[in-house]
C-alpha cells in the first residue's frame, strides 16, 4: 500500500484531535488568547456560572458575605431577564457580573453572527438589569472556535476560563465535592515557585432551567472558605485577578 494513503487517516485524526484540544481544553490558547489565571498564587478567583438562580443565589451570597469573598459571576441573558433584581443585587453586593451567553448554547458550532447574537443578547440583558455591560465572557462549556474569543473582544469582553473545574454539577455527596476542591489547598501549600493562582469554576446555576439544586455547592464552600482563609489565600474577582498585585 502507498504509504500517502496509511499517513493521511492519521494526519487527519491528528488534526481533529488538535482541534478538539484547543476547542476544549481550558489553558489553550489556541483559538485566541483567554485568562485561566490569577495573577498571584495568594489570589484565588472564585467564579459561578449557569446563574442567577433564586434557589440558591442568594443563600450564596449570604456566605460569599461571611468571609468578604468577592467572586465573580458568569451569568445567563436569560435567567437575567427573569431574575432582574437578584442580578442588580449580586453586583450590588460587591460582586462582578459577567457573561455567558443568552441561550448556553454550544458556541462550538454556531457561525459568527448567531455567536454574536448569543454575546450580544446577553450583554442587553445585563445593561438592562444593571445599567453596565459586561467586560469578561465564558463560553458555556469552554467551547470555542475561531470565532469566539475574537468575537467577544469585538463586544468589549476578555474571555476566561479555569484552572480548576471540580465537576459540582455532578456532585453527589458534599464530601465529594469537598474533596475536588482539595487542589486549591494543595497549591498555595506548594507555592513556592508559583506565580499564578487558581481560577476555580463553581455552579449556582443549572443551565436548562431556574431552581437547580446546587446545594453540595454551598456545603463544599462552607467548608473550604475558612479554611482557604486560614492558608492566607484573598478571594479576587477576574478583573481584580488580571491586574499585578501591588509589591
Ligand atoms: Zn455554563
Amino acid at each position: 500500500m502507498d504509504p500517502w494513503l496509511i499517513g493521511v487517516p492519521a494526519a487527519a485524526a491528528l488534526a481533529g484531535a488538535t482541534t478538539a484540544f484547543g476547542a476544549v481544553h481550558p489553558r489553550s490558547q489556541m483559538f485566541g488568547a483567554t485568562i485561566c489565571r490569577t495573577a498571584s498564587p495568594r489570589q484565588l478567583a472564585i467564579t459561578f456560572d449557569d446563574g442567577p438562580n433564586p434557589a440558591i443565589t442568594p443563600k450564596l451570597l449570604d456566605l460569599l458575605d461571611r468571609f468578604q469573598a468577592q467572586a465573580t459571576f458568569f451569568v445567563i441573558g436569560r435567567f437575567v431577564r427573569e431574575c432582574g433584581g437578584l442580578t442588580k443585587e449580586i453586583a450590588e453586593r460587591g460582586h462582578l457580573l459577567a457573561n455567558h451567553t443568552e441561550l448556553h448554547a454550544n458556541l462550538f458550532w454556531l457561525t459568527p453572527d448567531a455567536v454574536r447574537d448569543e454575546l450580544q443578547r446577553c450583554q442587553d440583558a445585563l445593561r438592562d438589569a444593571t445599567g453596565s455591560d459586561a467586560r469578561f465572557f465564558r463560553p458555556p462549556y469552554g467551547f470555542r472556535n475561531p470565532w469566539v474569543v475574537s468575537t467577544a473582544r469585538d463586544l468589549g469582553m476578555q474571555t476566561v476560563l479555569w484552572t480548576l473545574l471540580p465537576g459540582d454539577w455532578r456532585a453527589h455527596s458534599n464530601e465529594w465535592l469537598a474533596e475536588r476542591m482539595r487542589p486549591i489547598a494543595k497549591h498555595v501549600e506548594r507555592a513556592s515557585g508559583r506565580r499564578t493562582g487558581d481560577v476555580i469554576c463553581l455552579h449556582d446555576g443549572a443551565h436548562r432551567a431556574l431552581g437547580g439544586d446546587r446545594s453540595h455547592t454551598l456545603s463544599a464552600l462552607e467548608y473550604w472558605l475558612p479554611r482557604w482563609r486560614d492558608l492566607g489565600l484573598k478571594f479576587v474577582t477576574i478583573s481584580q485577578a488580571v491586574k499585578l498585585p501591588a509589591g
